[in-house]
């Protein structure tokens, strides 16, 4: 499968990326978790990117797009990629286009998962992330919770509170998203690849991509 979800943060696109690459070994490819493990490492890339990411705002489209030209190449693309946080901008759709154009590729669906304000609101405030860059299993104080001391269940790392998970960031990180991400959904609307699934399980959003996917 070749995938972008859309979403404002906390739509659970992390969550139904990993159950789509479990169905076909196709890659996840967060471009919040690369960023995470670029500020982790101290690279050049995490120092440019940090002060953007705690404020809540968009990183630069160019650092971004360095990312994803050398992370589309590598080999573990070729039985599909799902593409979670990125594209967010129109010009970063626009500079995929090209990209998928000069690699010969071609997308199989945009999924648009659609999901009310409370509930992402919630869900960001509760959502707890494994702190090792290798894992980073998403859990929730409420219906996932990591073990009784805060360790991940997978592997054992400390599970934390994200730096962009105060109150404060997630706000401006859902005014991001409606200003300059929630436009894409129009961009792709008109592409004709478009498929939006409203508020329900991480399983029937999987069905409803998958079901789409084979009628095609
Ligand atoms: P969420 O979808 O929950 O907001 P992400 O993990 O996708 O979280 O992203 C975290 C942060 O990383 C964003 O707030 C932003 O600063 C940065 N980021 C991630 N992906 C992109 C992107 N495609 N373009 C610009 N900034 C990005």
């Amino acid at each position: 499968m070749r995938i972008i979800l859309l979403g404002a943060p906390g739509a659970g696109k992390g969550t139904v990326a990993k159950q789509l690459t479990d169905l076909d070994g196709s890659v996840q490819i967060s471009t919040g978790d690369i960023l995470r493990s670029a500020v982790k490492a101290g690279t050049e890339l995490g120092k440019k990117a940090q002060g953007y990411m705690e404020r809540g705002e968009l990183v630069p489209d160019s650092l971004i797009m360095e990312i994803m030209e050398s992370r589309l190449e590598e080999p573990d693309c070729k039985k599909g990629f799902i593409l979670d946080g990125f594209p967010r901008t129109i010009p970063q759709a626009e500079a995929l286009k090209k990209l998928l154009k000069k690699l010969n590729l071609k997308l199989d669906l945009v999924v648009d998962l659609d999901v009310p304000r409370e509930v992402v609101l919630d869900r960001l405030t509760t959502r707890r992330t494994c702190s090792n860059p290798e894992c980073q299993e998403i859990y929730n104080v409420k219906s996932k919770p990591p073990t009784a001391d805060g360790k991940c269940l997978k592997c054992g790392w400390k599970v934390v509170q994200r730096d962009d998970e105060t109150e404060e960031a997630i706000t401006k990180r859902l005014i991001t998203y409606n200003e300059k991400t929630a436009p894409l959904i129009d961009y792709y609307k008109k592409e004709g690849s478009l498929k939006t699934i409203s508020f329900t399980s991480s399983q029937e959003i999987v069905n409803g991509i998958t079901g789409a996917i084979k009628k095609k």
